[in-house]
């Protein structure tokens, strides 16, 4: 039996202060064992009133712990293990707690979250599929109801299903809520979005335990959320585009370099451009939008793969999310690539949408006071958690010592070797009976392998993000005995897979890899699917040099090497590499992706920090105005302003003077009296201020107590509006600074100073607007005697 060694020293020190916390908690056993149910729940309330005398959630730490045991043995029929407990202890702290597959994290987290929920200020469970947030919060939430507190589920099995404000403020306003990280961005962005305070529902975010820590931290954290409003209207050269580089020839016409993700026309492709478009030059400044329309047709077509990168689905181009293979709802690629992959598969081309608002998932879970996470797989990722997270990674101890076996990978040269000697392995494996679960890096894979598994005449389940629904339900039943499970990476990622009667024996789940994956990490949660609880089971990757892995990081000589000995190799004969050379390839290519990964993450998040500030700003301002709390934007304040700008700033003419009273104030200007000299500044300045008081009066007089309500809407409609148009601004200036940053640039910091002038601009604009809205707006009451406000 192999011991578990892996812990590393520091773990160690740090679990053994937790240990005598677990102590305690041991010591209570008995004495909450003892209480009756009555006595047991009613220990929220007296927790409560402890807080309030003073007491801190840490100084109740020990009892909290030990009553929820006590709860989760009484609702649930488990109880706690001593590990589970130490687990529960690293969330508290706001660490992340490594915890393999299996080994009840689920469990773990109700102590701490029932600890943080006494607070009053919201607790949150946040996972990355909608199935594991309602499974997990239906089965835990008697545990948080016996104990008198509140649960909200923030996701719904019926995705389109329209939800009412007052619900989800219900949802939002629980003790304890589980949701996913996609549903409560997007919410948030939402709430934030509102334009009176009865249209909020969110609660300042307090604290939160991530489940699949590192799935949703990292490998979801790419690409920022989006919401995208009104259509951009643009001229439609997509399809001509295309046409045009399906012409093209890779090498001769342009370049490209699959590893870097670059690709852009050579001399020879521009000419052909200039040729097919009848143009004198193509770098002009008339043709930008042709450029960029055939720079995204060239992407199109290149960098992104049908199966691997996104699937035809209902006629339409989906996204894939790169770590579980399953269709990434709601999510498109922005700055027209969308709409290119569209036009490449011919099907219908969807406007392309403005985006209105805009967070990253690393902002968006900054803005927790307390940040925890859980995950099988962190360990590996930890500097990157504690820089960006302030995170720590704890590596718990498993219940039971794990005896999987990892062997070493099979290399091969080809993918046809490889293939066949996967699909060998694979019969030889099934003729005992043993249940495998064969696992691929893309849709395309799980598809082709299913599809020779057939040939032979070899029954198998196929998972793939075709079939997201079925997949926990088809995960959970790999482990029975004969069955045959092709999956796409961490399909059914938190799911457990149960042994069938009899397959302990036969030695336990057979995990085996197609190929390496992108992340070592996402290697170990495979590997990890088998072995749980102390059970058997056996890992085993087959590799080759044609993988994407290393086509995409891999040593120069490696691609020499497969050039040179592709041909002499025998399909139907694999030969085996075997050598440390051969291994450590696969090693840096993994260290070389994951670094990738890493620095397109820090990438996302230099360039939001702009938006971010702006985001920060603008949000509190709204909240102000919603909320009453500015004094700066009234309408007397704003009035004098921009008229004292306008007199300052613009040259004072009868000309220019008409046009901003008609622009900005009123329609029904009937002219200026005789005696008023467009040469003195001042006069005109006090005749503008004096028509704006009387336009205002009228107003006031006709509203009475409702004109805080058109001084509200004005100011909310205009930041709104400039809003939009920056965050639409910003994700464009972005997409310009990515292209240029692979010229070999930093263009980041052009970046940060455009986006600043813009918000200046922007600010002065929202004036401008309010004043017009303010002025030029249209007031009456319904029949109902609502307030109606038309804007101009
Ligand atoms: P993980 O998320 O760590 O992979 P789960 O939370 O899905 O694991 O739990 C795996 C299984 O272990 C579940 O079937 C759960 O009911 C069971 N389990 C967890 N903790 C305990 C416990 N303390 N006693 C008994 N069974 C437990
Ligand atoms: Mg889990």
């Amino acid at each position: 039996m192999k011991k578990d060694t892996s812990l590393f020293s520091l773990d160690r020190r740090r679990l053994g202060k937790m240990r005598k916390k677990l102590e305690e908690i041991n010591a209570l056993k008995a004495e909450m064992a003892a209480l009756t149910d009555d006595a047991l729940s009613r220990k929220t309330l007296e927790f409560k009133e402890r807080l309030a005398n003073g007491a801190t959630i840490d100084d109740l730490l020990v009892e909290a712990f030990a009553v929820v045991r006590e709860v989760d043995k009484r609702i649930l029929g488990m109880f706690p293990f001593d590990v589970q407990v130490l687990g529960g202890i690293v969330l508290h702290q706001g660490n992340i707690a490594e915890m393999k597959t299996g080994e009840g994290k689920t469990l773990t987290a109700t102590m701490p979250l029932y600890l943080n929920a006494l607070e009053e200020k919201g607790a949150f469970l946040i996972t990355n599929s909608e199935y594991l947030a309602i499974r997990d919060a239906t089965e835990m939430r008697k545990v948080y109801e016996f104990l008198q507190l509140s649960v909200g589920i923030g996701v719904f099995d019926d995705p389109n299903r329209k939800v009412e404000v007052e619900e989800k403020r219900a949802i939002y306003h629980s003790d304890i809520i589980y949701t996913t990280n996609s549903a409560l961005g997007f919410d948030y962005l939402i709430d934030n979005l509102a334009t009176s305070s009865d249209k909020k529902y969110m609660r300042p975010f307090h604290y939160a335990i991530i489940d699949e820590a590192d799935a949703v931290l990292l490998d979801m954290a790419q690409t920022p959320l989006v919401i995208s409003g009104a259509p951009r209207v643009q001229p439609n050269l997509y399809a001509v585009s295309d046409e045009f580089v399906l012409s093209l020839e890779e090498e001769t016409d342009y370049y490209l370099d699959r590893e870097r993700k670059e690709v852009y026309l050579k001399k020879k492709g521009i000419n052909e451009a200039k040729r097919y478009f009848s143009q004198k030059g193509l770098y002009t400044k008339g043709n930008k939008e042709l450029v960029r329309h055939l720079n995204l047709a060239l992407k199109a077509h290149t960098l992104f793969e049908n199966g691997k990168d996104y699937v035809i689905h209902d006629e339409e181009v989906k996204l894939l999310d790169k770590g579980n293979g399953r269709i990434l709802s709601g999510t498109k690629l922005q700055g027209g690539i969308h709409q290119a992959i569209e036009e490449k598969e011919k099907v219908k081309v969807t406007p392309e949408m403005r985006s209105m608002a805009s967070i990253t998932y690393q902002n968006l879970f900054l803005m927790f006071d307390t940040l925890a996470g859980m995950t099988g797989t962190g360990k590996t990722a930890e500097d990157e958690l504690i820089e960006t997270f302030n995170m720590e990674v704890v590596r718990i101890p498993t219940n039971k010592p794990v005896i999987r076996q990892d062997f070493p990978d099979r290399i091969y040269t080809t993918l046809p070797e490889k293939i066949n000697a996967t699909i060998q392995f694979v019969k030889q494996i099934h003729t005992t009976g043993q249940p495998i679960l064969l696992v691929t890096g893309s849709v395309r894979m799980s598809e082709l392998f299913s599809e020779i598994l057939l040939l032979e005449g070899l029954p198998h389940s196929l998972l793939n993000a075709q079939s997201a629904a079925r997949e926990a339900q088809m995960i959970a039943e790999a482990g029975q005995m004969n069955s045959i499970t092709v999956a796409t990476n961490m399909a059914g990622r938190g799911t457990d897979i149960k042994l069938g009667q009899g397959v302990k024996a036969l030695g336990g789940l057979a995990v085996i890899g197609t190929e390496r994956m992108a992340s070592q990490r996402m290697d170990l949660q495979l590997r990890g699917r088998s072995g749980r609880q102390g059970e058997p089971g056996f890992s085993q990757f087959f590799v080759s040099f044609e993988d994407d892995l290393i086509m995409e990081s891999g040593s120069k000589w490696a691609h020499r090497y497969f050039k040179k000995h592709k041909d002499a190799r025998d399909d139907a004969i694999p030969k085996e590499l075997k050598g440390y050379r051969y291994r450590r390839l696969f090693k840096k290519a993994q260290e070389t992706s994951d670094a990738k990964g890493q620095s397109s993450r820090s990438n996302t998040l230099e360039f939001d920090e702009s938006v971010k500030i702006q985001r920060e700003l603008i949000y509190q301002e709204r909240d102000n105005i919603i909320y009453n709390r500015n004094k700066d934007f009234n309408a007397d304040f704003i009035v004098k302003k921009v008229i004292a700008d306008f007199v300052t700033n613009e040259e004072i003419s009868r000309d220019n003077v008409t046009r901003f009273i008609l622009d900005n104030m009123t329609y029904g200007f009937t002219g200026f009296p005789n005696q008023l000299s467009f040469k003195e500044k001042e006069a005109v300045h006090q005749f503008l201020n004096e028509l704006a008081q009387e336009i205002l009066d009228k107003k006031r007089l006709y509203l009475t107590k409702d004109f805080v309500d058109l001084e509200r809407n004005s100011v909310l409609k205009a930041i709104d509006e400039c809003w939009v148009e920056e965050v639409d601004y910003l994700q464009q200036l972005r997409t310009v600074a990515v292209a240029r940053q692979t010229a070999q640039r930093n263009p980041i910091y052009e970046y940060h100073q455009e986006a600043y002038q813009s918000f200046l601009t922007m600010k002065e604009d929202i004036y401008k607007l309010t004043f017009r809205h303010l002025l030029l707006s249209e007031v009456t009451y319904t029949k109902k005697n609502e307030l109606q406000i038309y804007f101009v």
